[in-house]
């Protein structure tokens, strides 16, 4: 294959999965990698930060040895615009042209709730999860409410499993910290049945999870806002020493400053091949990329993964004058965990399983951490 230059956005999972695909299939190519920085964040571990099972630089791998191994050129920067129909990416560091692109630069939640400061959004990365760490240490009792939200416009843009995986996380922690008697669970949700694209069988588990952990529920009443210590829902309100709160997803800003085609959500329109409509040589994979397909679709590192294989094969079709064809398979699969236990989901077109919380779980939840960062490392 001719030596193109093909410029991917973000090192998080698509995009890295990306590059190590792109690399596979093409040795000549010019790969050029625009990030803020030359790491990679496991967010999935971020649910350990609080226990103190993982610390900040268990989760934030360097990516220079990478780099180098597959000859990627990084450029430090942060994307602030695209120009020429995708061939031109603006960024704080100049301008970086290119003769393919890929998006995967993550998504962004949507703070607009009045007085959403007063809770902690525990996905945003570290600094958040190492914040609950903190308070919680800090706490000698009290309340502590954990919920989340979605994007009316876009119902799979949210990102609800890792907040059951907070909410009993936590619950685990205090019992072991043998202080649980001191401190009130609350979880909190605008939907009747929490959870409900992880499939009916998982919503029966969690709730009934919940049940025998003895956590308080609030559920099906819409999110008015937030004060200090206070929830506020369209069905009451109460008070809460902690806010543990995610809201819906939606584009991350740079996008307003392209002509890229957005979904309802904000996120960037894409078909079944990862391409990005009305551009040439231009695919967008993970949660940045609004995607056809069911509704349950999650916003998940095994579904950028999954989406970055497609775009890439996709990609060097395209390069090559060949018309697009591959397609991803649609499919939930994750642990959730509860610092000692975990419980598996899965999900496909064709089968909803549930497997009940047991240790095993847990540890495979930590070998596939360990696995997966290996090829980084
Ligand atoms: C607590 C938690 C638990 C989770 N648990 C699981 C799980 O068990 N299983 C699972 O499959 N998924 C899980 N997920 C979801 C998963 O982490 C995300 O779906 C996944 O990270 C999406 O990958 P991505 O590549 O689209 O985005 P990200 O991994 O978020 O990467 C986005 C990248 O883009 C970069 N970027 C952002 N803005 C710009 C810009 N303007 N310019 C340049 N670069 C930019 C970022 O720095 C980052 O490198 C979890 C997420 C969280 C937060």
């Amino acid at each position: 294959m001719s030596g193109h230059t093909i410029t991917v956005i973000g090192s998080g999972f698509a995009a890295m999965t990306a590059v190590h695909e792109l690399r596979k299939r093409d040795k000549n190519s010019r790969i050029t990698v625009i990030s803020p920085r030359p790491e990679f964040i496991y967010l999935p571990s971020l649910i350990w930060i609080p226990s103190g099972i993982r610390k900040a630089d268990d989760l934030r791998i360097p990516l220079e040895k990478f780099f180098t191994r597959m000859k990627v050129e990084h450029v430090a920067a942060e994307v602030t615009g695209l120009k020429d129909g995708g061939r031109s990416v603006e960024t704080s560091a100049g301008e970086i042209r290119n003769d393919a692109l890929i998006i995967a630069s993550g998504g962004r939640f949507i703070k607009k709730l009045p007085g959403i400061e007063h809770s902690i959004t525990p996905c945003e990365g570290i600094p958040a999860a190492e914040k609950i760490r903190d308070r919680l240490n800090e706490m000698e009792g009290g309340t502590i409410a954990i919920g989340f939200g979605g994007n009316p416009n876009e119902p799979s843009a949210m990102r609800g499993g890792p907040m059951f995986e907070f909410l009993f996380g936590i619950d685990t922690l205090l019992r072991m910290q043998k202080r649980r008697n001191k401190f009130k669970l609350i979880f909190f949700n605008p939907a009747p049945q929490p959870g409900a694209r992880l499939g009916p069988r998982a919503v029966k588990g969690l709730l009934s999870a919940m049940q025998q952990r003895g956590i308080d529920t609030h559920l099906g009443h819409k999110m008015k806002g937030f004060e200090t210590n206070k929830i506020i829902t369209e069905g009451g309100e109460f008070n809460a020493d902690l806010i543990l709160f995610m809201p819906g997803m939606t584009g991350n800003q740079w996008f307003d400053n392209s002509e890229l085609p957005r979904s309802e959500g904000g996120l960037i329109k894409a078909d079944q091949y990862c391409r990005v409509p009305g551009f040439t040589h231009t695919y967008v994979a993970g949660d940045s990329g609004s995607f056809p397909g069911p509704d349950w679709m999650p916003k998940q590192a095994h579904m950028a993964d999954l989406q970055a294989r497609a775009a890439v094969t996709n990609l060097l079709d395209e390069l090559e004058d060949k018309e697009p064809s591959t397609g991803f398979k649609v499919e939930l699969m994750c642990i959730v965990d509860s610092v000692n236990r975990g419980m598996l989901v899965i999900r496909t077109p064709q089968r909803n399983i549930m497997l009940p919380a047991n240790r095993l779980l847990h540890w495979t939840k930590r070998f596939f951490e360990w696995w997966y960062l290996k090829q980084y490392r």
